[in-house]
This record gives structure tokens, sequence and C-alpha cells, in this order.
């Protein structure tokens, strides 16, 4: 089954806002086995949008609108549906007297327009909103879905959880078809690379595709498949994920929506330990992604952030003799940062990182992005060199990311 999404709103045609609506109904519409062939944005104009609603319901079975449901002048979405249905708008009774009374309990803050949102095309049924007073659209047409509803996210959502998702699923009934999707999320290994060594597997099979994507400095593997069963779709993606993993599974550190930072809290807490993270490079940014966890402080004994050499030597113990010998961005000076970190504030882990982020600053031997990150122990301490693309930031989180990923494997004991 096919279907359009159409966002209504000027502010989407200024860069203002956002459409975070498409993408929300989109991944919602793509889970029920709904396909979404277009996604338009369209200003606050009635001929423009009628328009543009007529032509999605010439192509596709299902039509969902948000935006433009509210009370002022500008909100002109239950107009373009009548004049598209060919019928005029007329008063719901039940949803007028309701804000009849709203108006009356908010007397001077909700202004007697309200009224407006009470107004429905006259062949259409309202939706429910369970958060908000405008209440969505539903409408048929020639066999054809029709669905209108607030663009306040949350109104929204919870319209489309509560009353929306269950009328679609009503409707595909029979023709029932069932997405499924994994995403392996890697670090460790480019995004051209990784899609490499996959590239072969989605192409033996009719009903599935695999896209990468990059995301803070992580490379996201994104299985999806078809099939036209829940249960055939969970046995498809278990194939093909088993596939991808046999490939590149060294890279793969979780799935879906496991973060980095989370898998590592759970092993420090499970494991009684304790971490401090020497900083360079990153600035900080490694304990500010360890601290996002809630509860990290059960483990986040505290980080220095050694900047200049200066403080690696004075705060965590880094011999000037290293610095001269081999250069701050070195793996011995990394190694004693870890190791500095770890005594200074007598933790069990301690972790370091010291590269070179860019746009200056880089050799023909260390180039921009050459990272050294460490991890020290009661087992002693490893190192691992990088070079990274991309620009400052970017360095910044491949390079937390990469050292997040090896505290992660030596609390495994694979690294
Ligand atoms: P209201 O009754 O609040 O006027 P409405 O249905 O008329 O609701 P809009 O006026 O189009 O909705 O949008 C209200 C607010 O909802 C916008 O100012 C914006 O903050 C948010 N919003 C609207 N459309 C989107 C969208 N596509 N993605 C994300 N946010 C949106
Ligand atoms: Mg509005």
């Amino acid at each position: 089954m096919l279907a359009e999404i159409i966002s209504v709103g000027s502010e989407l045609m200024l860069g203002q806002l956002v459409d975070t609506n498409s993408s929300y109904l989109a991944e919602k519409l793509s889970s029920l086995g709904i396909e979404v062939k277009r996604i338009i944005a369209v200003g606050d104009e009635l001929e423009q949008l009628t328009e543009v609603l007529k032509e999605s319901l010439g192509r596709a079975q299902i039509v969902i609108l948000t935006g433009g449901l509210g009370p002022t002048p500008d909100d002109i979405t239950r107009e373009a549906i009548a004049n598209v249905l060919g019928v005029p708008l007329v008063e719901h009774a039940e949803i007028a007297s309701k804000l009849r009374e709203r108006i009356a309990k908010y007397k001077g803050h909700i202004g007697a327009s309200a009224l407006k949102q009470a107004l429905l095309p006259a062949s259409a049924k309202p939706i429910p909103n369970p958060v908000g007073s405008a209440p969505g659209i539903l409408a048929e047409h020639e066999g054809k879905l029709l669905i209108a509803m607030p663009g306040v996210p949350a109104e929204m959502e919870s319209m489309f959880e509560r009353h929306v998702k269950g009328e679609l699923e009503r409707r595909l009934g029979e023709r029932k078809s069932a997405i499924a999707v994994r995403i392996l999320r890697c670090v460790g290994l480019g995004e051209s690379a990784l899609t490499e060594r996959v590239s072969d597997i989605a192409k033996r099979y009719a009903n599935v595709s695999i896209g990468s994507l990059i995301c803070g400095g992580e490379v996201w593997l994104r299985i999806t498949v078809m099939a036209n069963t829940r249960e055939e779709a969970k046995k498809l993606l278990e194939d093909v994920e088993r596939c991808v993993r046999e490939r590149v599974g060294e890279y793969v550190f979780g799935i879906d929506d496991e973060a980095l930072e989370r898998i590592v809290g759970q092993l420090l807490k499970e494991r009684c330990l304790t971490i401090a993270v020497a900083e360079s490079c990153t600035g900080g940014l490694v304990t500010d992604t360890l601290t996002n966890i809630p509860g990290s402080s059960s483990y986040v004994k505290g980080s220095v952030v050694a900047y200049t050499e200066d403080v690696k030597r004075a705060l965590l113990g880094v011999r000037a003799e290293t610095l001269s010998t081999y250069g701050a961005v070195s793996e011995q000076c990394a190694v004693e940062m870890a190791e500095g970190v770890r005594k200074l504030l007598g933790t069990d882990i301690g972790a370091s990182v010291t590269g070179i982020a860019g746009p200056t600053g880089g050799t023909p031997e260390k180039p921009v992005g050459t990272v050294f990150i460490a991890v020290a122990d009661e087992r002693g301490c490893i190192c691992r060199c990088y070079t990274f693309g991309g620009d400052r930031r970017g360095i910044k989180e491949r390079a937390c990311k990469a050292l997040l990923n090896l505290i992660r494997k030596r609390l495994l004991g694979i690294a």
C-alpha cells in the first residue's frame, strides 16, 4: 500500500522549522508495511495545498497531512480537504459544545475563533486529540484514505498512536506485509569500507536492503527486510543479520538504540569498576558522553582535560623526555596519560586520547586526524592509533567513539 505525507506550514518554507513530523510518520508507516512514496512540504496557501492534495490522492491510497488545523486564519488544511472532497465545512455539534465549554472556562485566554476547530468537511469524521483541542480529520475519497493531524508534534504523535495506527492496521488487513528493521551500530571502520564488505548480501534477496549512515562518529548499517508476515520478516532479518555480522562483526558494538556509552557504563557497573579519562584533542567530549548516562557517577570518578604539554606533565605525570622525543601525539604519551590519570584519581581504569583534530597542526608523519587512544588497567596498558577523516568536530567524535569502544573491548576481554 502506498502513502504520501504532506506537511503544511509556511514556517517550513522559511526554513524556521525542521519537519520532524514527516520523519516520525515515515518511520511509523514503514514499520506497518506501508510504503511512503513522497513527502511533500507546502506553505499555508489554500490553492497550493488543494492542488498538492489532489495530486497525492491521485497517486497514493493513503494521504496523511500534518499542520494547519488550528483556529487562526492561516490554518487552511480543513478548507483544502473540503475543496478536494467537494463538500462544505459543517460544524460538528459535539466538538463545538466541548470547545464552547473550554472558551467559557478559560475566558479571555481562548478566543471565539477556536470554534473554527469544530468545522469538519461534511463527509469526514473527527479524530480525537488526546492532548490538545483541535481534532484530526479522517475522510474517504474514491476509495482513498485521507488523514489530517495537528502540527504540534506531541499532539500528532499521540493522535497517531491512539487512533490512527489502529485504523491503518485495520485497513491493511489481509494486504498486510511486514517490515523488519535492524540497525547494526559500528565503530572502527569507515563507512565505505563497511558497506563494501556487505554490498553483495542484499543482492541475494528480493526484499532486503542494507543502507548506511554516519551518526555521531559511528557508522550505522541499517538492514530492512519485507515479508508477508511478521514471523517471516523476523526470520529473514535474523538470516541477513547473521551474514552481515560474519563480515563486519568485529566492528559492531550494539544494535538499534543501544548507545556505546550505555553499554560501557553497564559493563563498568556490572564489574564494579571505576574509570577516569585523560583527554587532549577531545577536550572533554569523552567524559561528556560517558556522563550522559544517568547514574554514571557510580563509575566515572573524574577526568583531566590536559590540552597543553604543561598540564600533561604537571597533572598526569607525562615525562618531559616523552614529550620531547615522541611528541604529545604519540603512543608513549597516550600510555603515560592513561596510566597517569588512573594513578591520579585512583581508579580501576584510566583511559586517554591525544591527537590532531586539525585543520592545522598536521605533519607528513602525523597528518590531521592522527589519534592515539589508550586504556590502562591492572593488566597493563593497550594503545591504538587511528587516522580519522572529516572536519575538526568529526575527528573529535570519532576519537571519542573509538576510545569508548576500546574500553568496551578491554572490559569484555577482547582487547
Ligand atoms: P495549532 O492548533 O497549534 O495551530 P496546527 O495543526 O495549526 O496546530 P501548525 O499551526 O501548523 O499546527 O503548527 C503548530 C506548531 O507545531 C508549529 O509552530 C511547530 O512548532 C509545530 N509543527 C508544525 N508542523 C510541524 C512539522 N512538520 N514538524 C515539526 N513540528 C511542526
Ligand atoms: Mg496553527
